[in-house]
């Protein structure tokens, strides 16, 4: 396994995070983790050298810090850094956040988190919780010797990252990248951004929720001109590995295969070269080619004043056509459907379309893209 220093204490941690949020389940139930297989597939990871296990408090529908806790305490607490988030849209007032903090601790069955992360922040609520004095409760909590580091996971455009990172003396983040999100939310810019300041980056959805994958025959066919033979996630993997300032990547393995492949994959320490990141440029090109609809995501339509979710429902749209992920998109698209954020809601009151840079005609494109997830 190759290791990062991590935080300013230069804490040695592996490239590769368990990420607690894919585990098997049975039922079908996110709910209801198989904890035999899960709890192999932990135990094995951590034999095998990874030492960074991520969780949080919704993970699984709120089951899964327990059983984290459930599985550390056999004699691996001590052998692991522990990262989870506070839920910070469930803050109502200051002692939320010590309350939560409190219940975390006894459902991980740990008297402290290694690193604590204000989960999912956005300009919103991020707003919130500092009307509601956060960084007052930061310093309770590390002086408490309940949290040693602390941190921030993000999902909203750059600006708000760097006006986030500015804001206070972060110990690390936590940002969404992989070859296909190269500019979007905090992206390779976010992550230069903090890295010249000194604040350590934590990479999530390195594999795209897993769509990088699944790759196409021709994406196959461009990967292997190198002699590298390696599957299409470690090819991903190896992407994040590559760009400077990433110490730790979270993979949510959710197979033992899955376990095997991405350690053996930061186990090699031979570095992508020139012409094999050219390859995945190419790659990622071959997937922009196949989207339908040319929406960058920029999120600039939103909130439209019925609530469409424009961006997302394109998104899902596309990935029909760049992923081929028909059913999972048509599944997501039918809880956009109960949340009232369909185009079925759509007025036609053309606002977004004077917006939009991309000058899409986003009215017909919706509809194109609500017949196809219907
Ligand atoms: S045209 Fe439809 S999608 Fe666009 S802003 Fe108006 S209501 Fe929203
Ligand atoms: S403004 Fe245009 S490109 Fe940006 S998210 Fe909306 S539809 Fe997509």
């Amino acid at each position: 396994m190759q290791y990062r220093y991590f935080t300013r204490d230069k804490l040695k941690v592996s490239l590769l995070g368990f990420g607690c949020m894919r585990f098997p389940v049975l039922q079908n139930d996110l709910g209801i983790i198989d904890e035999v297989r899960a709890s192999d597939m932990l135990k094995a990871s951590i034999q095998m050298g990874l030492n960074y296990i991520d969780t949080a408090y919704p993970y699984h529908s709120s089951k899964s810090e327990a059983f984290v806790g459930k599985v550390l305490k056999d004699g691996l607490r001590d052998k692991i850094y522990l990262a989870t988030k506070s839920p910070v849209w469930l803050m109502e007032n200051y002692g939320d956040f010590m309350k939560y903090l409190d219940e975390q601790l006894v459902n991980l069955q740990t008297n402290f988190v290694d690193f604590y992360l204000l989960h999912a922040l956005n300009k919103k609520s991020y707003e919130k919780i500092l009307s509601l004095d956060v960084f007052k409760f930061i310093q309770e909590a590390k002086d408490s010797g309940k949290i040693k580091y602390i941190g921030f996971s993000f999902h909203d455009e750059l600006p708000v990252f760097k006006d986030i990172i500015d804001s206070y003396d972060w110990d690390f983040c936590q940002i969404q990248l992989n070859y296909m999100d190269r500019e979007y939310q905090a992206g390779l810019e976010g992550l230069k951004y903090a890295k010249d300041r000194g604040i350590d980056v934590v990479v999530m959805e390195p594999l795209k929720g897993g769509k990088l994958s699944l790759p196409s025959d021709e994406v196959k066919s461009i990967l292997s001109k190198s002699d590298r033979n390696i599957s299409a996630s470690a090819w991903a993997l190896k992407w994040v590995e590559a760009q400077e300032g990433v110490k730790v990547v979270l993979s949510g393995m959710s197979s033992m295969e899955h376990v095997h492949d991405n350690v053996s994959t930061y186990s090699d320490s031979k570095a992508l070269t020139a012409a094999e990141l050219s390859l995945i440029d190419e790659v990622t090109q071959v997937y922009k080619d196949s989207f339908k609809i040319g929406c960058t995501a920029c999120q600039y339509c939103i909130p439209c004043p019925s609530n469409v979710n424009i961006p997302t429902i394109f998104e899902l749209y596309n990935n029909i056509f760049v992923y081929g992920t028909e059913d999972q998109s048509k599944e997501a698209y039918k809880r956009q459907q109960e949340l009232k954020k369909d185009v079925s809601q759509c007025i036609e009151c053309g606002v977004c379309e004077q917006i939009c840079p991309q000058h899409l005609e986003v009215i017909s494109l919706l509809k194109e893209a609500h017949n196809g997830l219907v």
